[in-house]
C-alpha cells in the first residue's frame, strides 16, 4: 500500500524506468521520461507561487498535458480540479468559483467549444493583465491562466511553465515530498448532477491510489500489460482507474486520441498490441459495429473494465467472442468513493458478469439498509452503504450535504441494491427515485422494464410527483419508436391487468427525448419539476 501519489510514481520509475509509460498519437514516454516531465512541470508550478492546498483547474480533452498536470499537482500537494470538457460558460463559472481556483490549465478549444473564448468572456481582464497577476472580477481567486499551445496575451503557455522552475524549485521538491500526507486533499471531482447540482467530491492521495490499485488487481494487470484508455481523463474512470491503475502496476498506457472514437481506439489497440481496454457499454457497442465494417486483429486483448451501466448480455457475449476479451469485468462506483466499490472477478461466470456488478472490493465494508437504517437479510433490496479507505473526505465546502451523505464513516450511496448469498450485488435504482403512493413503495425500474416490453416504446423514465391525496403519483415519460402513433391512453390500457393498478402511471407524456446530464444520464428531478409545473 502506497501513501501518496508521488511515492507510487517514484516506485514505478525506479522499477520500470526504461519501459513504456504513456503513448499518445505521435508521442511516446518511458517511465523515466514521465518522471522528468512531471518534475519540470511541478517546479514550474512552484515558480508560479502555487502552494500545497491551492486549487488548480484543468479543462481539456485527453492530452499528454493532462497526465503531466495530474502528477505535477500531486507532486506538490496542489489540489487538481477536474472540469468536464462538455461544460459551458455557466458551469465553468460555477466550478472555478465554487472551489476558488488559483490557476487554470486549458486547451484552447475542443471540437466546437472555444475554451479560450469562454475564459476570456469570464475574465476579460486577462487581455491587459501581466502574466500571473490576473485579477478578474467574476473569478476573484484566479491568478494564472495556462494555455496549451501558442502564447496568448495575459496567459502562460503550458510549455513555458515547464521551463520556469530553476534549481531553487528543484531543490524544494524532496522537501515538499516529506510534507505530503496520505490524507491530504489532492483532487476535486464533480458528480454528474443526476439528482441535482453537481457536488465537488474531495479526494485524497490515499483514496484514489489505493482504489486504482484494487481495480487493476482484479483484472490481474502487470508490467507486461498495455492498457488502452479511450475514456475521459477528467473522469475517475480515466484518471484513477486508467492512469493511476496502470502506474500502480508499471503497465503502459495507450491513449487513442482526445475523445472516444471507435476507429482510432481499435486501430490503437491493434497497432500497440494492447492487452486491456476500458469503456462504457455504448463504446463497446460502437466498436463492435466498427468491427463489422472492418475486422481487425485483436488477439492481444485479454481483459478490461466496462463500467457506468449494466451491459446487455448480447454485447458482453460479443465482446468476449469478437474482441477476445474473455476476462472483461464490470464495476460499480460513484465519484464519492474514489470510485469503485464492486467489481467482477475475471473468472466469474459470464452471466454473473452481465447481470450483477460483481463482489465487493478488498478493505471495504458494505451493508444494505432499510428506511430506518436496519440491515436487511441477503436477497432483500435496500440502500447500499459503503465504509472504508475509499470514502471521500467530503463535498467541498458543503458540510451539511457531507454530514447527510457520510454517517459514522458510512457513505450512504443513495443507490438501491440487492446482495445475494454469494455476495454478488445488483443495482436496482436510486433511493430518491422510489415512489411512495398511498403507503405503497413503488420502484420505478420495475415499471420501466414493463413499459419497455411494449413494441412501440423506445425508452422510458418513471418518477413520482407530489399528490395531495396519495402523497405521490406515478408519472412516465416515454420516447416512442420512430414513426409510431403511440398514445398515452393506449399505453395505460396496455398496463391494465398486467401490473398492479397502483403502479399504472397516472400521467403519461410522450416526449422526443429526456433532459440529460452532460455525462448522458437522464435527470428525473428535471422531469419531475416540469411535470409539476405542467399540471398545476
Ligand atoms: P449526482 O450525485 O450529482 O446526482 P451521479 O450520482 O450520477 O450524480 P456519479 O458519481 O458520476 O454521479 O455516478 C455514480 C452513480 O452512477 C451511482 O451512484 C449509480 O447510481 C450509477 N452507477 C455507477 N455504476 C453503475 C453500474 N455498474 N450499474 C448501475 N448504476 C451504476
Ligand atoms: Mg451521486
Amino acid at each position: 500500500v502506497y501513501a501518496t501519489i508521488p511515492q507510487m510514481l517514484s516506485d514505478a520509475v525506479s522499477t520500470y524506468g526504461p519501459r513504456d509509460a504513456l503513448i499518445f498519437p505521435g508521442r511516446r514516454l518511458s517511465y523515466y521520461d514521465l518522471d522528468r516531465a512531471v518534475d519540470e512541470l511541478a517546479s514550474g508550478f512552484l515558480a508560479l507561487g502555487l502552494e500545497k492546498g491551492d486549487r488548480l483547474g484543468i479543462w481539456s480533452p485527453n492530452r499528454l498535458e493532462w497526465v503531466l498536470t495530474q502528477f505535477a499537482t500531486a507532486r506538490i500537494g496542489v489540489v487538481l480540479v477536474n472540469i468536464n470538457p462538455a461544460y459551458r460558460l455557466a458551469e465553468l463559472d460555477y466550478a472555478l468559483n465554487k472551489v476558488g481556483c488559483k490557476a487554470l490549465v486549458l486547451a484552447r478549444s475542443f471540437k466546437s467549444s472555444d475554451y479560450l473564448g469562454m475564459v476570456r468572456s469570464l475574465a476579460p481582464e486577462m487581455e491587459k493583465a501581466e502574466k500571473g497577476r490576473l485579477h478578474a472580477a467574476k473569478v476573484p481567486s484566479l491568478r494564472h491562466v495556462i494555455v496549451m499551445g501558442d502564447e496568448v496575451p495575459g496567459a502562460w503557455s503550458f510549455d513555458e511553465v515547464a521551463t520556469l522552475g530553476g534549481p531553487a524549485q528543484q531543490l524544494r521538491l524532496p522537501q515538499i515530498d516529506r510534507g505530503l500526507q496520505p490524507d491530504d486533499a489532492i483532487n476535486i471531482q464533480f458528480t454528474s448532477g443526476t439528482t441535482g447540482h453537481p457536488k465537488g467530491a474531495t479526494l485524497s492521495h490515499y483514496n484514489v491510489l489505493n482504489n486504482a490499485r484494487f481495480v487493476t488487481d482484479r483484472i490481474r494487470l502487470t508490467e507486461n500489460d498495455r492498457l488502452a484508455i479511450p475514456v475521459p481523463l477528467y473522469h475517475c474512470f480515466g484518471m484513477v482507474m486508467g492512469v493511476l491503475g496502470a502506474v500502480s502496476k508499471g503497465a503502459a498506457m495507450v491513449f487513442p486520441g482526445e475523445a472516444f472514437d471507435p476507429v482510432a481506439t481499435l486501430d490503437a489497440v491493434s497497432a500497440e498490441r494492447c492487452t486491456a481496454l476500458y469503456g462504457v457499454p455504448t463504446m463497446f457497442v460502437a466498436m463492435l459495429a466498427e468491427l463489422d465494417r472492418q475486422p481487425r486483429d485483436l488477439l492481444s486483448l485479454r481483459t478490461g473494465v466496462m463500467a457506468g451501466a449494466l451491459c446487455p448480455v448480447e454485447v458482453m457475449r460479443q465482446v468476449n467472442d469478437r474482441m477476445n476479451m474473455s476476462e472483461v469485468t464490470i464495476c460499480y462506483g460513484m465519484t464519492e468513493t474514489s470510485p469503485v466499490s464492486f467489481q467482477s472477478f475475471v473468472d466469474d461466470p459470464l452471466m454473473r458478469r452481465c447481470e450483477t456488478v460483481g463482489r465487493v472490493h478488498p478493505h471495504l465494508e458494505v451493508k444494505i439498509v432499510d428506511e430506518v437504517g436496519a440491515i436487511v437479510p441477503p436477497g432483500t433490496q435496500g440502500e447500499l452503504c459503503t465504509r472504508g479507505y475509499s470514502v471521500m473526505k467530503g463535498y467541498w465546502e458543503e458540510p451539511e450535504k457531507t454530514a447527510e451523505a457520510i454517517r459514522d464513516g458510512w457513505m450512504h450511496t443513495g443507490d438501491l441494491a440487492v446482495i445475494d448469498e454469494e455476495g454478488f450485488c445488483t443495482i436496482t435504482g436510486r433511493v430518491k427515485d422510489m415512489i411512495i403512493r398511498g403507503g405503497e413503495n413503488i420502484y420505478p425500474r420495475e415499471i420501466e422494464e414493463f413499459l419497455m416490453s411494449h413494441p412501440q416504446v423506445s425508452d422510458v423514465q418513471v418518477f413520482g410527483i407530489p399528490d395531495k391525496r396519495l402523497g405521490e403519483e406515478v408519472c412516465a415519460w416515454v420516447v416512442a419508436t420512430e414513426g409510431s402513433t403511440l398514445e398515452a391512453e393506449a399505453l395505460r390500457a396496455y398496463c391494465t391487468g398486467q401490473i398492479a393498478h397502483f403502479k399504472i402511471p397516472r400521467h403519461i407524456r410522450l416526449v422526443p427525448e429526456f433532459p440529460m446530464t452532460i455525462t448522458g444520464k437522464p435527470q428525473k428531478f428535471v422531469m419531475r419539476d416540469r411535470m409539476v409545473e405542467a399540471i398545476k
